[in-house]
């Protein structure tokens, strides 16, 4: 089944007014997605906060099993969060890294996670390890393998699809080694859920990490993250309150067998409901047509961009993705953006260093960005045309 292209449009009220190639920022919402944020926040203010939630408890419910369903997991392997990030650290956070152990890291990871994994290195003495990147830019399996055997490893952490790249991460084969080896391997899918179809057995990972407003086209403030039921145990959330644990006896405190011991008891009910409505809807159009209509797109915009005199398209990788990422000789990317917008085109800018095979050194104003622009699935030949042939005006024309 392939996607109705005028049917998705028709749900998506922004296409009217913009021209969003920023789905790695943050999707442009469906209606049914959002009529279910405002529905719910408008019960809240019709008869109260926790009499709407307990209205909403089996859809409040439902969430983890569509989540669960998203990715092949189970519903007590699901946690939700407010942000990615905060999911992804709520595991690792939690690990029992032992002083002096390795982790091992991919070469495009998410600056973010860098930097929490450099506060636990210092707090626990760790070593982190950065992969080589293989000809195509990918994370070098084989190096994986000689770190693995190796030793000393703690955790293996990779970026499935790196924030500002067209790659993607061959995570199979990487689960399939740490598995051999039993290292426990988190991956962080906030690019890629929602724009591929994804299943964490054969993906072979004990952690991932993905986020409602990218690719999965739910509200911002969304997010959700999955545990292995087998590693659970292993994981003690480095924050607890009273929905992550009990109070037993007169000292203790029991912390939840299921991975809701990572979230908070406070959180947005709305935004949840939203987020579950959202992976409802990946899921209705099916992920393998998604990733056949957002692939096709974008390599279209590879092409079309890599005939415009001057402009350089700089991704790698052997399987590609959503993301395009590219600069025009002699124009610096921040000011191509801001152009673009004034023709209502929504792209972002990225660090360069993505593009070079090296890991995040710090972003600073004045380092080399390069124009990323995301294709969806409600994206058309059209708008992809648009954008090549404002660039080509702008900056190459003449
Ligand atoms: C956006 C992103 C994150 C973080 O997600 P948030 O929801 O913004 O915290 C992590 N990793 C990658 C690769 C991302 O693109």
């Amino acid at each position: 089944m392939s996607i109705d292209v005028d049917a998705v449009r028709g749900q998506t009220r922004g296409v009217l007014r913009v021209t969003h190639l920023n789905n790695a920022g943050s999707s442009l919402a469906p209606g049914p997605v959002m009529d279910t944020v405002v529905g719910h926040l408008r019960r809240e203010q019709e008869i109260g906060g926790y009499e709407a939630a307990e209205e909403a408890a089996n859809r409040l419910e439902g969430v983890y099993s569509s989540v669960a369903r998203l990715i092949g997991a189970g519903t007590d392997e699901i946690a939700l969060a407010e942000s990615g990030s905060r999911a992804w650290a709520g595991a690792v956070y939690g690990f029992p890294f032992v002083r002096g152990s390795r982790v091992l890291i991919g070469r495009s990871e998410y600056a973010g996670n860098v930097i929490a994994l450099r506060q636990l290195a210092r707090r626990n003495d760790l070593q982190i390890v950065v992969l080589e990147d293989d000809p195509y830019g990918q994370v070098d399996v084989e190096d994986l393998q000689r770190e693995l055997e190796r030793g000393n490893v703690a955790m293996v952490a990779l970026a499935h699809v790196p924030m500002a790249n067209g790659l993607v991460n061959p995570a199979s084969e990487v689960g399939r080694r740490c598995r051999a080896a039993g290292v426990m391997f988190v991956l962080d899918a906030c690019q890629s859920v929602g724009q591929m179809p994804l299943d964490v057995q054969s993906l072979g990972c004990d952690v991932l990490a993905g986020t409602g407003r990218k690719f999965l086209r739910g509200p911002r403030g969304t997010a959700f993250l999955y545990v292995r039921a087998a590693v659970l145990e292993r994981l003690e959330p480095a924050m607890l309150d009273g929905h992550s644990a009990v109070l037993a006896g007169a000292e203790g405190f029991e912390v939840r067998g299921d991975a809701r011991r990572f979230e908070s008891w406070e959180t947005s009910a709305a935004g949840r409901l939203g987020l579950g409505r959202a992976a409802d809807y990946a899921l209705a159009l099916g992920l393998d047509a998604v990733q056949e209509r957002v692939v096709g797109l974008a390599e279209q915009l590879r092409a079309e961009l890599a005939a415009v005199p001057g402009v350089i398209v700089h991704d790698r990788g052997i399987t590609r993705c959503g993301i395009v990422t590219f600069s025009v000789k002699g124009s610096d990317a921040r000011n191509i953006r801001a152009r673009l917008a004034e023709h209502r085109i929504n792209v972002s800018v990225a660090p360069a260093f993505f593009q070079a095979g090296s890991l995040p050194v710090g972003t600073r104003l004045g380092e080399d960005m390069v124009v990323r622009a995301s294709v969806h699935y409600y994206n058309t030949e059209a708008e992809i045309q648009r954008l090549v042939g404002v660039v080509w005006y702008l900056f190459a024309g003449s």
